[in-house]
C-alpha cells in the first residue's frame, strides 16, 4: 500500500531496487523489490540488476519468489528454484496472474519447480494476497513485534552539485545499491531509499534528485537551492554537505538558512577531507566561524565519502540530533531560569518603553519552540538571540534549530 515501484508490461522495466517498510498482522518487515532477476547476463543494466538481486537475497531473511502462472516455468525460474532449493533461506513460492478460479489449474503446473505447492495470487486484483502475506510472515524468523511508535526518521542529503552527495549515499547504502547508469530513463522521480546504518533504518529522501545532474552551470547552483527547499519540507534531519576544498560559499549559506527555516535538524558534512592541505584547512575553519556562525550549534563532521574515512560517524550524529530535536524544558525550570537571566541582563529600553518578561513556556518540539510572554514593550532581535543562547546553555540543543516567539500581554495590543 505504499508508493509502488514502476510497473510496466515489458520485462526488465522495474530497474532500481525499491524498499518498503511493510507490516502484516503486527509483524514488521522491510520488503525489497529487486527489480527482477535474470540468470543469463544480457545487456549492462540487466547484469546490474542481477547483482543487486543476488546481494539482496544474500542479505534477506526470507525470499518471496514470484512466477507467472500464465507463462509457466521459464528457464530463469528454474534456475532460481534450483538456488532456493539448495540454499537454507526460507521462501514463499507465489504463482501470479491467477485472476480467477479457472486459472488455478495453470498454477498447479508450477509444482514442477520442486518448491512444493505455489500460493496462487493475482497481484493486479488482490486475489489471494492475504494468504500470501500469511505465508510470508509465517516463514520470517521471529525477530519480535513491531515497536509501537518508531517512525523511520527522514534524512535529506543536500548541497551544491559535485560536493559528493551521490558518493556519500552510495557509500552509506553499500553494495552499489543506488543504480548510477547512463541509460536514459534510469533516473526517475523522487525516490526514497531506506538505509540501514548499524541496525537503525533511516529514510533518505529524494535520492533520484541527488543523482539528477543539471546541464548548465548557472542553473546548477540555483537548482540545488530549489531542490533543498523541496526535500527540507519532508526531512527530520538535514545532512548539508560542503566541499572542504572550496570552503563555505554563498550558496551553502542559503541552503543552511533554508534548513533552519524549515526546522529540520542539521548536521554539516565537510566532504573531500582527503584533499585538504594546511592552507585549505585554515581557510575552512575560519569559514565555518565567519560564514556558518549562524548555525554554530550544528555538529560538523569532516570526512571523505570517496575513501569512506570517518563516514561511520554519521550514525551517531543522526542519533544525537534526532534526540535533541525533541528536548523539552519544563515550565517550572524555564521560568526559574528566565528570572535569573533577566535579573542579570534586563531587556533594554526600546522606543522609550521597558519590556518585561512575564513568563515563558515551551510550546512544542521538533524543533523546540518557546513562547515568551512580554508586557510593557517589545523585545529586540538582539535580546531574542541572547535568550536563544541562554536556552542552548541550559539544555542540549546540539544540531537542532530552536524557535523563540514573543506574545504581548498588553491589553491594548
Ligand atoms: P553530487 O553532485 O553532490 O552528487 O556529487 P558526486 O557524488 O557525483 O561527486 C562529485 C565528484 O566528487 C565525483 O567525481 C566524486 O568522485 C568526487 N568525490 C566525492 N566525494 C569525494 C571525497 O570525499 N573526496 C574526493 N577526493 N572526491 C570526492
Amino acid at each position: 500500500g505504499g508508493r509502488p515501484a514502476v510497473v510496466q508490461e515489458k520485462p526488465g522495466v522495474t530497474r532500481d531496487r525499491r524498499e518498503f517498510v511493510a507490516e502484516w498482522q503486527g509483524t514488521g518487515f522491510l520488503l525489497i523489490d529487486t527489480g527482477g532477476w535474470e540468470l543469463k547476463p544480457g545487456e549492462a543494466l540487466t547484469s546490474e540488476i542481477r547483482s543487486q538481486a543476488e546481494a539482496a537475497v544474500s542479505a534477506a531473511d526470507a525470499v518471496l519468489f514470484v512466477t507467472d502462472a500464465t507463462t509457466g516455468l521459464t528457464d530463469d525460474d528454474a534456475g532460481v528454484a534450483d538456488l532456493l532449493r539448495r540454499s537454507q533461506i526460507p521462501f514463499v513460492f507465489a504463482a501470479n496472474k491467477v485472476d480467477d478460479a479457472a486459472k488455478e489449474g495453470a498454477a498447479a503446473e508450477l509444482w514442477s519447480a520442486g518448491l512444493g505447492k505455489p500460493v496462487p495470487v493475482s497481484a493486479f486484483h488482490g486475489r489471494g494476497v492475504g494468504d500470501l502475506l500469511d505465508a510470508l510472515v509465517g516463514v520470517l524468523p521471529d525477530l519480535g513485534k513491531l515497536p509501537e511508535a518508531d517512525p523511520v526518521p527522514s534524512v535529506a542529503v543536500i548541497g551544491r552539485p559535485n560536493v559528493g552527495k551521490s558518493t556519500l549515499l552510495n557509500r552509506l547504502a553499500g553494495m552499489e545499491r543506488v543504480i548510477v547508469s547512463e541509460i536514459p530513463g534510469t533516473t526517475r522521480d523522487p525516490v526514497d531509499q531506506m538505509v540501514d546504518l548499524d541496525g537503525r533504518v533511516f529514510r533518505f529522501i529524494d535520492t533520484a534528485g541527488i543523482r539528477r545532474k543539471p546541464k548548465i552551470k548557472e542553473d546548477a547552483d540555483f537548482y540545488s537551492v530549489l531542490r533543498a527547499r523541496e526535500v527540507l519540507e519532508r526531512a527530520d534531519v538535514t545532512l548539508l554537505m560542503i566541499d572542504a576544498f572550496e570552503g563555505v560559499t554563498h550558496q551553502d549559506q542559503r541552503i543552511a538558512a533554508d534548513a533552519v527555516e524549515a526546522g529540520a535538524a542539521l548536521v554539516v558534512v565537510v566532504n573531500k577531507w582527503d584533499l585538504v592541505d594546511d592552507e585549505a584547512r585554515h581557510r575552512l575553519e575560519s569559514d565555518l566561524g565567519d560564514r556558518f556562525g549562524f548555525v554554530g550549534w550544528a555538529p560538523v563532521l569532516r570526512m571523505s565519502a570517496l575513501t569512506g574515512s570517518r563516514v561511520g560517524r554519521i550514525r551517531a550524529a543522526l542519533d544525537l540530533v534526532l534526540e535533541t530535536r525533541t528536548t523539552r524544558i519544563s515550565t517550572g525550570v524555564l521560568n526559574r531560569l528566565i528570572r535569573e537571566w533577566t535579573g542579570a541582563h534586563p531587556p533594554p529600553v526600546r522606543a522609550g518603553r521597558r519590556p518585561r518578561i512575564q513568563y515563558v513556556v515551551q510550546g512544542g518540539d521538533s524543533p523546540p519552540t518557546f513562547i515568551v510572554f512580554v508586557s510593557g514593550g517589545e523585545l529586540g532581535d538582539d535580546y531574542l538571540r541572547f535568550l536563544e543562547g541562554r536556552l542552548r546553555d541550559a539544555a542540549d540543543f546540539t544540531g537542532t534549530p530552536i524557535r523563540v516567539f514573543t506574545r504581548s500581554k498588553d491589553r491594548r495590543r
